[in-house]
């Protein structure tokens, strides 16, 4: 099977109408049409297999995945998706893997309304690297570095889940509830991109990032890209009764351990952003009636670092126990954060 027939048979394209796609797949690239009035916002994510995901991941799952990843780089931008590309390569041509995989990469698209443009298969080991693209209104994109002392910080959903999901996955963690267990394993391998939350963020918030590589490691790179010679080097606190755990995670975590995996775990894919005094309440309103879910979670400082407090008093945790799953695997050969 040529890769032009795995294209065309398994990855039908999807038109979303509004998505201004002049000339699809089937040419040597795809033309897309953006208004004038936007910027194009372009993002990569590559996933590989036994160092994104585990080996024995299903290939519905893995799509999901690796759709949502890039999903959530645009939430984090305030963008609204148009246009993907799939790069995949895989040992074998395995006809199930990939119906299965391409029927569920073609759901997610739909669901998202986001359209299929191009594509690449290859044999190699499995590796699925998307590029997404999407379009914001000019000067309305989110971005790490407009961050200032003073701001609240902000987290949407609940953190932690995902590296829970990754203990059972690894054994370190017991979890007798089959609901808890489905719902942590759909946290880590299907998480669910922010894209209202993104949306709403537009106007109002300060700065975002995606969670991708814990709460402490993102929110630095908020604090990292906004400190300049204006307001000098910027820091935060974090306040841990705020932080929002789910039951499941509870169930299961004494208050410490919850704490620890929810701010250095990896793979949540939720939104952590700033804003400012005078832009909260309206930012709340439109987020609450957006059915955003969201919680206050410290604030920024102008003092570097980032310092825990529980109920006011300083907390010394040790957040170097929990490692991505890229880590964990492949340790200690992780290049690069690959964030996109
Ligand atoms: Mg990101």
């Amino acid at each position: 099977m040529s890769e032009f027939d795995i294209i065309e048979k398994y990855f039908t394209p999807n038109q979303c109408e509004q998505n201004q796609v002049e000339l699809g797949i089937g040419d040597d690239g795809a033309l897309v049409n953006i208004p004038e009035t936007h910027n194009l916002v372009v993002t990569t994510d590559m996933l590989v297999s036994g160092v994104h995901f585990p080996e024995n991941t299903s290939p519905e799952d893995i799509a999901c995945k690796a759709l949502a990843v890039n999903l959530s780089d645009l939430a984090a931008m305030g963008a609204n998706p148009r246009w993907f590309t799939l790069a995949i390569s895989f040992p074998e041509i395995n006809t199930d893997w990939l119906e299965r995989f391409a029927n569920s990469l073609m759901k997610q698209a739909e669901f998202y309304n986001i359209s299929l443009i191009g594509g690449d298969t290859n044999k190699g080991p499995l590796s699925i690297t998307i590029q997404a693209l999407g379009q914001v209104p000019k000067s309305k994109a989110l971005r790490r570095s407009t961050a200032k002392k003073g701001d609240y910080i902000y987290c949407t959903g609940t953190l932690g889940d995902a590296a829970l999901g990754l203990a059972i996955l690894q054994g370190k963690q017991t979890v007798i509830d089959d609901e808890d267990r489905n719902y942590l394993m759909k946290r880590l391998n299907c998480p669910t991109p922010r894209l209202g939350t993104g949306l709403s963020l537009r106007s109002g918030a300060s700065a975002a990032i995606d969670v991708s590589d814990g709460l402490i490691n993102d929110l630095q790179h908020i604090l990292d890209a906004s400190s300049n010679e204006e307001q000098g080097d910027i820091g935060a606190v974090l306040n841990l009764e705020n932080l929002p755990l789910s039951d499941s995670l509870k169930r299961y975590l004494g208050e410490v351990d919850a704490w620890e995996m929810a701010l250095a775990g990896g793979d949540d894919y939720e939104l952590c952003f700033t804003v400012s005094e005078a832009e909260q309440d309206l930012l709340i309103t439109s987020l609450s009636n957006a059915g955003c879910i969201f919680t206050c979670i410290g604030r920024v400082t102008g003092k570097k670092g980032i310092e825990l407090q529980n109920a006011g008093a300083r907390v010394n945790l040790n957040l170097n126990g929990f490692e991505h799953f890229v880590e964990t695997v492949n340790k200690p050969t992780r290049v690069s954060s690959a964030d996109g």
